[in-house]
């Protein structure tokens, strides 16, 4: 059979990393591309990223990686095999940015500026003659009824369409609306047919309605194995600092543990932290250890142990749930008392009451269902010439940089795939 080719026309809606990685790529494949942002500039989560910092990806090997993003990392192995880490890595290095590893793996440029990264993009995109169009919210995709490749175009708020023969979504989550990540690109998805699967605050931090919350206000734990309580029963642990806030508590490991937390909540069950103060021990010898402190304190009181022996606001609470009489001689007090204290100190329980508000997460969980989606390619199974990149899809990583590098390597996959030739037969 004899076939005629042609290089397709791109619109790509959504200009943060992945909408830019997928313009970028699509243009250097020698297609023509549009890129249509709704706000004044490109990537403003970017600019958040990492507290201003931008943790831009990871070390981790392959495996660690798509583990990172749980049962639906799968979904990423092609996407992480055409655009690596290391491709990334190498992306900004040779475009004047060198990277910084740290030491928990953890990627950063340099000179620690997310305002570079941007720059090195934009410049990228510029650089590739992608015709970047502003303040330009896309409100519908345009399809022709009864063809091979349906999208041929895009929609405008302005009332204006734009003709295209590919369409790559890239409008990210719904997390920090200011950025103009607004959820749009889910109403798109659905209107050619696509499954939202619910969206949920990812990486987010967890309200408590316990009265001690704000008298801890501002204090650190450091060090402290977290462990999530579905119901008493340990569904999983992180091990390092959790931060109170005015709301609840927060902090990358709470961040972690969000997902399993807000999928218990979800389904109704009881949710509690359990925080290991002295993770070194386990329940039983932190009583033993603390028998043993106990009867070398001397004259010293309850209340003053603890004050010796956690931080200043955090001792008057822990006092009022496990110290039944704080004004006795420790070496005085009997086993029942003592082994309550120790629980304090090895189990101390916040009840949690739900996530905060998905406008503050970082990250929105659920999304465009992955199995309407070839990995092989982030094209629509659905609407051929539609295609999906970063976190508009249902894929949730944990910190770490990881969804950074998701949004990049999914936007890489998607130009790539996008500006590839249709190949169709020559005598339609
Ligand atoms: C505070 C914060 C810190 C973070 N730090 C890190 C980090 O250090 N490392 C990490 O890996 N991840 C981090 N993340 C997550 C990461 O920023 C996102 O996963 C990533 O930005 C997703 O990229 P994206 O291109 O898919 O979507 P987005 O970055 O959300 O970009 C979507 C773009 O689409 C545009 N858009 C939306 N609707 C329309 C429409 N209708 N028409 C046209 N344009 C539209 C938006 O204006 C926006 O510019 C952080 C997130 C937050 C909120």
């Amino acid at each position: 059979m004899v076939f005629k080719q042609w290089h397709a026309g791109i619109i790509v809606v959504g200009g943060g990393p992945a909408g830019m990685m997928a313009a970028f790529r699509a243009a250097q494949c020698n297609a023509g591309v549009t890129l249509v942002e709704k706000t004044y500039r490109l990537g403003s989560k970017l600019l958040l990223s990492g507290g201003g910092r931008c943790n831009i990806t990871n070390t981790a090997a392959m495996k660690e990686f798509v583990a990172a993003f749980g049962e639906n990392g799968k979904f990423l192995y092609r996407a992480l095999s055409v655009f690596s880490p290391q491709d990334l890595v190498d992306f900004f290095t040779s475009r004047g940015l060198p990277m910084r590893n740290d030491s928990d793996g953890k990627v950063f440029p340099e000179n620690d500026s997310a305002e570079s990264v941007l720059g090195v993009l934009r410049t990228a995109v510029e650089g590739a003659t992608v015709r970047i169009l502003h303040n330009s919210a896309v409100t519908g995709i345009v399809c022709r009824q009864g063809t091979d490749v349906p999208v041929s175009g895009v929609s405008l708020a302005d009332g204006s369409v734009i003709a295209a023969e590919k369409v790559i979504i890239a409008t990210g989550g719904m997390s920090y609306p200011k950025t103009g990540s607004t959820g749009d690109g889910y109403a798109l998805a659905q209107q050619c047919g696509h499954t939202v699967v619910p969206l949920s605050a990812g990486l987010t931090a967890l309200e408590s309605d316990e009265k001690f919350i704000k008298e801890l206000q501002g204090l650190s734990l450091k060090d402290i194995v977290i462990s999530v309580m579905v119901n008493g029963k340990i569904k999983a642990a992180e091990h390092g600092d959790i931060l109170f806030t005015h709301f609840g508590v927060s902090g990358p490991r709470v961040l972690v543990l969000s997902g399993i937390v807000v999928d218990a909540l979800t389904g109704g069950n009881i949710v509690e932290l359990s925080l290991n103060l002295r993770p070194e021990y386990s329940g039983e010898t932190f009583d033993r250890y603390l028998q043993y402190a106990f009867e070398s304190c001397g004259p010293k009181t309850i209340a003053q142990y603890l004050r010796d022996a956690l931080p200043a606001s955090f001792a008057p609470v822990f006092q009022q749930r496990y110290a039944g009489a704080p004004a006795k001689k420790c070496s005085e007090t009997g086993s029942a008392e003592r082994k309550k204290i120790s629980a304090g100190f090895t189990d101390f329980r916040i009840h949690i009451t739900q996530p905060r508000p998905i406008e503050e997460a970082t990250i929105t969980r659920g999304g465009i269902a992955l199995k309407e989606i070839n990995p092989q390619t982030m094209e629509s199974r659905l609407v051929k010439g539609l295609f999906f990149c970063g976190e508009i899809m249902d894929l949730a990583g944990i910190t770490g940089g990881y969804n950074l590098q998701e949004a990049f390597s999914t936007g890489f996959l998607a130009g790539e795939s996008a500006a590839a030739p249709i190949v169709v037969p020559a005598d339609i």
